[in-house]
Order: C-alpha cells, then structure tokens, then sequence
C-alpha cells in the first residue's frame, strides 16, 4: 500500500491519556494495597507482578507525555492516511449525509460514551459517540498471533470499524436492534458481514491506478490478498477453533471465515455500497 504521511486531522490521540500497565491491570486502588503490604512485608510484591516498583505516573484522565517510537508514530501515519482516504470516499458517495468522525487512538484502556474499554477488547466503534476507538498493539496481535501481517490489512481493520459508523449514519444498524437472536443467522452477524463489505468498498477505490501520485492511499499488486488473509483470519469459525477447539456457529458474533472473504469481495469486486446491503435484509 503507497500512501502520504502528514495529515492527522481525523485521529484523536489519547495514548497519553489511557493508563500505563500498572494502572490499567491493578487499578490505584490495588496499587496502594500493593504498595502498603510490600512495605509491611519487606518485599517488593510489584516485582512478582512484573509491573515494576515504581508509582504509575498517568491515570485515565489526565494528560502524559507519549512515549512512543519512530515505527509506531509511522503506524499513526498510516492509520491517518487510511481513515482520511476512506472519509473522503464516503463523503463522496453519500453527499451530505456522511458526517465526518475520528479514529481515537488509546494505549491499554479508554473511556468511551459506550463505557470502559481495554485494548484486549479489540478494535471498536462507539455509536454513542460516533467515533472508532483503535489500540495499535492489536496490529501485533493481528499479524503475530492472528497471522494477517500487512499495511493492508490493518487498513481492512480501520475501514472495517468506519463501515459501522456509516451503517450508524444511515440507520442501518436500528434495522438490526429488534433481532434478539445471536448466531450465524443473526442481524448483527450481517451487520458485521456488511462492514466487511464498506471495508471491500474502500478497496475498491484505493485500487485505482495513479492515486499515489496524488497523495491518495493507493494498493500495492498483492494487498488483496492480504486484506483477505486478515478476513479469513479473523472468521469467528477461526477465533472459537484457536481459543476452544471447536466451532459454535450459535455463538457467531461477525460471521465465518468464509463468509467475512466472501463480503469483503463483494464490496471489493463492485465498489458499490449497494451491492453491501443485502445482508441485513437477507437474514430476516
Ligand atoms: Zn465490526
């Protein structure tokens, strides 16, 4: 994937503002009990936590310094560039009825309007705020444990997350709300198929020829195939089968393998939001 660095307007960065290690795993008051019984029994539990001894110096709330590298701040490059190209192409499409958002960037954990959320939690869009909350160290994840590696398809990710804020815009997910039913048949799993889908739509337009040259995010011979190693990757068949060792389609919460390859394409092939709609009306 090519693409300009520079332009962060579309990114709030909190990584300074999310809470360190010790903070987030023990919390202030597990750190004062921590503290109190290491100097009633003379040892250093902190070391047995692997924490460290010394005082956490951010809290969520407050503003620090970030500590961050030269790979990671090309990782914040990279994101901005994707979610600005993907905003601009969706301004494009929908006119006036696409409402420009943020990608949040946090270290560990966030306060979101849809509450506390920790990194482990993964990539996430808060409708009640309207914004994608992301932690780059999910990109490790991703491509270490995961095996998706790629600038493409952390791309998948991003644009993946702003499918869902598009589906917010245009009402799309109240379609789903009325379905209490979970599993591979459920609406939400079609919600999930059909940001797959925007994300494949995306795709679509970055894929043409000559949008490097005008500072645009334009793909790379072979990023298809990285954005559907991440798809298949990251099917709920997959995840259930690493984590148990089995399959649960009743517990699908965004679609199989196949079925994510599948939407993505759909959106890829077309570069038609259209083509992206059936899903939810499909499934009831
Ligand atoms: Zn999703």
């Amino acid at each position: 994937m090519e693409w300009t660095p520079g332009d962060r307007g579309d990114i709030s960065d909190q990584r300074g503002r999310s809470g360190g290690f010790g903070v987030a795993h023990l919390g202030i008051g597990g750190f004062l009990v921590l503290l109190v019984l290491s100097w009633v029994t003379g040892t250093n539990l902190f070391s047995l936590l692997g924490t460290g001894g010394s005082a956490p110096t951010q809290s969520v709330g407050t503003t620090g310094e970030v500590a961050s590298s030269p790979a990671e701040e090309r990782l914040v490059d990279e994101v901005a560039a994707v979610t600005k190209d993907a905003q601009d192409m969706w301004a494009e499409k929908l006119g006036s009825r696409y409402r420009r958002t943020k990608v949040t960037l946090f270290r560990d954990a966030v306060q979101s309007a849809c509450g506390f959320a920790q990194a482990a939690t993964g990539p996430f869009y808060c409708p009640e705020d309207g914004q994608v909350y992301l932690d780059l160290g999910f990109f490790n994840e991703l491509s270490r444990k995961l095996g998706a590696p790629g600038d493409f398809a952390q791309a998948y990710v991003i644009t993946h997350e702003l499918g869902h804020h598009v589906q917010n815009l245009l009402g799309l997910n109240e379609r789903a709300s009325g379905d209490r039913r979970t599993g591979a048949e459920s609406a939400s799993v079609a919600l999930e198929l059909q940001a797959d889908c925007f994300a494949g739509v995306w795709g679509h337009t970055a894929a043409q020829p000559g949008r490097a040259q005008a500072g645009k995010v334009e793909l790379d011979p072979g990023d298809v195939e990285e954005a559907l190693r991440a798809a298949a990757a990251i099917g709920d068949d997959r995840l259930q089968k690493m984590a148990t060792g089995r399959v649960m389609p009743e517990r699908f919460t965004h679609g199989s393998s196949a079925q994510r390859v599948e939407w993505f394409k759909r959106g890829m092939d077309s570069g038609d939001p259209r083509a992206c709609g059936g899903s939810v009306a499909t499934t009831r």
